[in-house]
């Protein structure tokens, strides 16, 4: 069902992604694939979606999306996320994790626990036995990390060095999706001559909003599935208020299907989008505190579209001395690198228009 608000598993309700599917496949036979998107335009669902129907890859996919809110995270969770994909394999899969370093299967489920003490599991071990496993197999191990900006949040751990190993020696794909696009980038340094992962070359698959024509087709399907119809007039409003990012939309499908009323899914929808969008505001903020009010006054002046010298004229004018010309850049490159703002040509403006109503 289109109007599900969870993400979608099965491709016949996935809408018009095809496109995008066919070229993660292709992308598979890369050590490294790209899946970028800002929030809500489908990422997770394609990824899961590629799972459900490619059997003959083994799986490792770790939601980091929980750490959102975290200033930093530790070896031991990020342990513990493969630990929780591992355990999902089937047992006679977890059985040839036997003999690495740090690993124990226990009991007759052969349950499998990553230890991160003193003798703690190296990821390059973990990462050389999964690629034999595949070629025992026959079938090819792709490792997903979904938000993998959260990585750069990892303390104490430089994951880039076993990634580069992997990416050198191994028959293994990495799977890299990530809501805040520039952060994504910022995390794996390929552009910086001392990061282990400088210069390596990776398969970008982008995804993009509904455009008009694909949001009110994707509403006629959505609505037609649960034999419902509604005026082109009536869907046409619903993009004009509500723009073409699949999670806004299927949320008012949603809400209209409870409600059998338009009025009433469109309010619930923008309620519902202001609290997330604060609430993904605030996450960003952890760890910038000192930066809180400058931030919050860029968001209010950018929601319908501003330039950098009207930033710099605006947080003087607020704090009544002068602001060095790099850090207005720099706050203006933060908002852009976690996707609530985009750059096009010298104007700044919300990556998504349901963002300028939360600020
Ligand atoms: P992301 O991981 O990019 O944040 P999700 O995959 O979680 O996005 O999707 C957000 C919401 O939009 C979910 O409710 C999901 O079911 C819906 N959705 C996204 N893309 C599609 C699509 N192509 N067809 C149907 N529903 C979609
Ligand atoms: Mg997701």
């Amino acid at each position: 069902m289109l109007f599900d608000p969870k993400p979608k598993e099965r491709r016949e309700d996935l809408f018009d992604r095809d496109d995008e599917l066919n070229r993660l496949k292709a992308g598979l036979n890369y050590p490294v694939i790209l899946l970028l998107g800002i929030r809500r335009s489908g990422k997770s669902s394609l990824v899961k979606v590629l799972m459900n129907e490619m059997k003959d890859v083994i799986w490792i996919y770790l939601d980091l999306r929980k750490y959102e809110g975290y200033t930093y995270i530790t070896y031991k969770y990020l342990l513990s996320e493969f630990e929780r994909a591992l355990n999902t394999w089937p047992k006679f899969l977890r059985e040839l994790l036997r003999g690495i370093r740090g690993v124990v299967i226990s009991g007759s489920g052969f349950e499998v626990r990553l230890s991160w003490g003193r003798d703690r599991v190296e990821l390059a071990d973990l990462f050389d036995r999964l690629s034999s496993i595949g070629e025992r197999e026959g079938r090819r191990v792709v490792i997903v990390f979904d938000e993998s900006q959260e990585l750069r949040k990892l303390k104490g751990f430089n994951i880039l060095y076993p990634l580069a190993y992997a990416y050198d020696n191994l028959r293994l794909s990495f799977i890299f999706t990530g809501s805040q696009i520039g952060m994504v980038y910022r995390f794996l340094r390929l552009k910086d001559p001392n990061s282990p992962l400088f210069g390596r070359a990776m398969f970008e698959v982008r995804v993009n909003p509904f455009t008009r024509e694909q949001s009110i087709e994707f509403l006629k399907t959505g609505f037609r599935e649960v034999g419902i119809s509604v005026n082109d007039g009536v869907l046409e409003s619903v993009y004009d208020e509500l723009g073409g990012i699949p999670g806004w939309l299927t949320y008012y499908g949603f809400n209209y299907l409870q409600f059998n009323n338009h009025e009433e899914a469109i309010k619930r929808t923008l309620e519902y989008a202001v609290q997330l969008v604060r609430q993904e505001f605030e996450n960003f903020l952890r760890g910038r505190e000192e930066a809180r009010e400058r931030y919050y006054a860029i968001m209010g002046l950018c929601k319908s579209g501003c330039r950098w010298s009207d930033v710099k004229r605006i947080l003087e004018a607020r704090e009544g001395y002068r602001v060095d010309d790099k850090k207005i850049t720099e706050l203006l490159q933060n908002l852009v690198d976690a996707s609530f703002l985009i750059k096009e040509g010298d104007i700044y403006r919300p990556s998504d228009p349901l963002i300028t109503k939360a600020f």
